[in-house]
């Protein structure tokens, strides 16, 4: 083994097999792969090697794409065959909301260019002939599925990386990472030390252990996995080869293995393998089977499949593979270590292994991952997730793999866990919760304790009339809302104000103001959007989305001074609550004795007042589009001011309102949100975030980027359509047809009750940004008229916040 090397990659699974032929593909030579054993040692050796291509967030279902599709370039280039057998898939649908399901997912794979097709049982049968046709109501076909060779796969990507400049270490563990103060890293083996510029932990089963080395608690875990082989069958003889086949309400996948068919299930009683540690001698080893758990799923498999139950049991495989809490991988550099990334948490290497590999090669050599990775990116989670939430989450995704997930459906695993102290309040109010982060928070108000859930579905639900109150309340009095659910961040010191105007796009405000910015990276793409208040010349309040708080640490880390500023997150310091409507303003001066009114605190104005004993930070602002306050208070006064805000807003009717008639009426007022219409995709032109860039600064990261996309007009256009649509609404990810084509893609949708119509939020291309008419938006298998609007839906001149 060399002494010195640019890349370390620790482990060789497909996984790390993958970065290492990106790395030399991108133009790295100088790259080093260590493997415990021989290649292929976790979980990668017993996997079933079935891909495909759809996946719930579509910028990984490009990834999964683009991995499909390199098999031939590594075959080619290795001489080694990967054995790709392209047979085409079955989703199957047992339920009519199953099949709305896939044709929500078909609708979503029309932007991505996939060729779905959505089928009758008859059709599916006459493709699949092993199913019993009664059980199910349709069917989406998929061309592109199938099933690779996992041990030609990854010796593939090996020799390709090899052939590439790349040299392979087998049958060394690394034992211990120790950082210098460079930012390199001596990686310590049981075979001598190699030097590092970069490590990439590609551990898989032990990607955890190796995260330990260097202090951290990586968010994975493994679960146990069974699949079976059936002896030949009589069925398959003579035949072309059977498709894949998921079965949903069976929780199964079959495809055929030779002779028999393959069958593979995730069982609702999933079971953690090594939960706490995993042991280093584990190679190719597999786990004992255990046919009783998975019975329930057999017995289904076999009503479904007739034949599968004759053909008896050839051979069984229990493996383990980890998962992250979603089941989405987690790839990146890690917040505060230089130089450690991490591509691990991938739970299927075979449709991801390649995305995955090419993002973090460009990432670590561009200093940019090159697509939108938020659902992949190791930042996205953050502080909350310990040993035993992971462990929660990760059952919890193991046993709804295939299930339906609603999108007024918040999961029950590790609830409640984070609460503010006015939680219990909220709840005698009969609010029905959210998870988010972790966190409680209010998504809407039921009438009385019994009716406060939610009734699952894709249309709209018994939330509806609820809302509709909320949002009446908003704009004819007053309401509040809870809005401790953002991200905070305290930025101190008598270079903070220089720093924050080179980091954030807009102009940094003056004392006692607030300053709407996006953040943009060097190529001028949106990587944040902030409200920056000013509480002292040197003293800075950031507020932004929670989820992104790791994602934006790791960000002002890399781009912070060596003195002069201090950036501290202090999301749950301060939590918040938030009154909004034309009496919001009365409400509040009965409670303070500055003077609230425009003159005297004009919209955008920040102060740290004193509301009855209670002292927090009083903001003008808010995303519902009408008059309102935000108050930020330290935790320790959040009931205090609950109780003194519902006790003086008797008498102006205030009602509470949650996140849903919030989000309904931002989308009112065409404001956009962090991974919805805000993500690094975007220029800040194209998302209509132009006049929150202030070009007057002559320097600030990702000016030119953003000056260009101002000269040239972007490519994209954030437009906002009324849509004339029956009982449901667009969520987001629904297609945007014009003129018969599909030409973009819906980031947000909603009921407009303030207006009375159903919107949506979506990018065009630039160049179809004036068409008056003939656009159409997709939803749930249907098309809609939809009538872009050239201003916001709802008080276009935004007159009733400013007055
Ligand atoms: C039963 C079963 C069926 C599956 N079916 C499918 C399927 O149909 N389709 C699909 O896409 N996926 C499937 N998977 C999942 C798939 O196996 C994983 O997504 C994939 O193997 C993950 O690869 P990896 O490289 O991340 O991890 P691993 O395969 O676990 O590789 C990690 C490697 O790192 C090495 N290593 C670890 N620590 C060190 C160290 N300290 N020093 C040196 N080396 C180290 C290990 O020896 C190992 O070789 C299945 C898994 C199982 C168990």
């Amino acid at each position: 083994m060399k002494s010195e090397t640019r890349v370390a990659v620790i482990g060789g699974g497909v996984v790390g097999a993958s970065v290492l032929y990106h790395l030399t593909k991108a133009g790295w030579k100088d790259v080093l792969l260590i493997e415990r054993a021989e290649l292929t040692s976790g979980s990668t050796w017993h996997a079933a090697g079935g891909m495909h291509t759809v996946n719930g967030d579509p910028n990984v279902a490009k990834l999964q794409q683009y991995t499909i599709e390199l098999y031939k370039e590594i075959e080619q280039i290795s001489g080694q065959s990967c054995g790709v057998h392209i047979t085409g898939g079955l989703m199957l649908a047992g339920t009519r909301e199953r099949l709305d399901w896939l044709k929500m997912a078909k609708a979503r794979g029309r932007y991505l260019g996939m060729d779905l097709e959505i089928i009758s049982v008859d059709e599916a049968a006459r493709l699949f002939p092993l199913m019993d046709k009664k059980h199910f109501k349709g069917a989406m076909y998929d061309p592109i599925e199938g099933h690779v060779d996992p041990y030609g796969v990854t010796h593939a990507y090996a020799k390709s990386a090899q052939l590439g400049g790349a040299e392979i270490v087998r049958h060394t563990r690394v034992t211990d990472l120790k950082a210098r103060s460079d930012g390199s890293w001596d990686v310590i083996t049981d075979h001598g030390n190699v030097h590092a510029e970069y490590v990439v932990n590609a551990a898989g089963l032990w990607a955890r252990e190796v995260g330990r080395m260097v202090g951290i608690e990586l968010p994975i875990l493994a679960m146990e996995h069974q699949y079976l082989i059936t002896g030949d069958m009589a069925e398959l003889k003579g035949k072309k080869e059977q498709l894949h086949c998921i079965d949903f309400e069976g929780e199964l996948y079959t495809r055929q293995e030779r002779g028999g068919m393959l069958l593979g299930t995730y069982e609702k009683a999933g079971v953690p393998w090594s939960p706490i540690e995993t042991p280093w001698d584990f190679g190719q080893d597999l786990l004992a089977n255990d046919l009783e758990r998975i019975a329930p799923s057999l017995e289904v498999a076999f009503e479904h499949f007739p034949a599968l139950g004759d053909a008896g049991i050839r051979k069984v495989v229990n493996g383990p593979f980890t998962f992250a809490p979603d089941g989405n991988p987690l790839v990146g550099p890690v917040k505060g270590l230089k130089n450690f990334w991490v591509a691990c948490g991938v739970m299927a290497g075979f449709s991801q292994g390649g995305g995955v590999g090419l993002a973090l090669s460009r990432w670590l050599i561009d200093g940019d991952p090159g697509a939108d990775i938020w659902g992949m990116d190791v930042a996205r989670y953050g502080d909350w997730t310990t040993l035993a939430y992971t462990n929660a989450k990760v059952r919890e995704n193991y046993s709804r793999r295939f299930s339906i997930r609603f999108p007024n459906e918040e999961l029950q695993a590790t609830r409640p866990l984070r609460t503010t102290p006015i939680y219990e309040k909220l709840q005698a109010a009969n609010a029905v919760f959210g998870d988010y982060c972790g966190l409680e928070h209010s998504l809407w108000f039921a009438p009385d304790a019994q009716s406060a859930k939610d009734e699952f579905s894709f249309h709209r639900s018994n939330d509806f009339p609820h809302i509709a109150a909320e949002c009446d309340a908003v704009k004819n009095s007053v309401g509040l809302l809870e809005i401790s659910n953002y991200g905070k961040f305290e930025v101190k010191g008598p270079g903070a104000a220089d720093w924050l105007s080179r980091v954030m796009a807009n102009r940094v405000p003056a004392v006692g103001r607030i300053a709407l910015t996006p953040m943009l990276n060097e190529r001028g793409k949106l990587i944040g959007d902030f409200t920056m208040c000013r509480v002292a010349p040197e003293h800075f309040l950031l507020i932004g989305t929670y989820a992104a708080e790791t994602y934006y640490l790791r960000w002002f880390e890399r781009h912070l001074p060596g003195a002069g500023v201090s950036i501290r997150p202090c999301a749950m310091e301060y939590v918040g609550l938030s009154i909004a409507g034309p009496n919001s303003r009365a409400l509040l001066q009965e409670l303070v004795r500055d003077d609230l009114s425009t003159a005297a605190f004009p919209f955008l104005s920040f102060r740290r007042m004193e509301i009855g004993m209670v002292q927090g930070y009083v903001g003008r602002v808010s995303f519902t589009g009408e008059l309102g306050f935000e108050i930020w208070v330290t935790t320790d006064y959040q009931r205090a001011l609950y109780d003194l805000l519902v006790s003086a807003g008797r008498k102006y009717d205030l009602r509470p309102f949650g996140g849903r008639a919030l989000n309904c009426m931002r989308v009112e007022k065409s404001f956009g949100t962090w991974t919805r219409e805000y993500r690094p995709i975007y220029g800040p032109f194209e998302a209509a975030l132009g006049r929150f860039v202030d070009f007057k600064k002559e320097e600030f990261i990702g000016r030119a980027g953003a000056m260009e996309e101002k000269r040239a007009g972007g490519a994209l256009r954030l437009l906002s359509f009324k849509l004339e649509t029956k009982d449901a609404d667009a969520l987001g990810d629904e297609p945007i047809w014009h003129d018969g084509r599909v030409v973009g893609w819906v980031t947000s949708g909603a009921f407009g009750h303030r207006v009375n119509h159903s919107l949506a939020l979506g990018y065009v291309p630039a160049v179809l940004a004036g068409a008056t008419s003939g656009f159409e938006i997709e939803i749930i298998g249907e098309r809609y008229p939809a009538q872009p609007l050239s201003e916001a839906a709802y008080d276009a001149k935004g007159l009733r916040m400013r007055t």
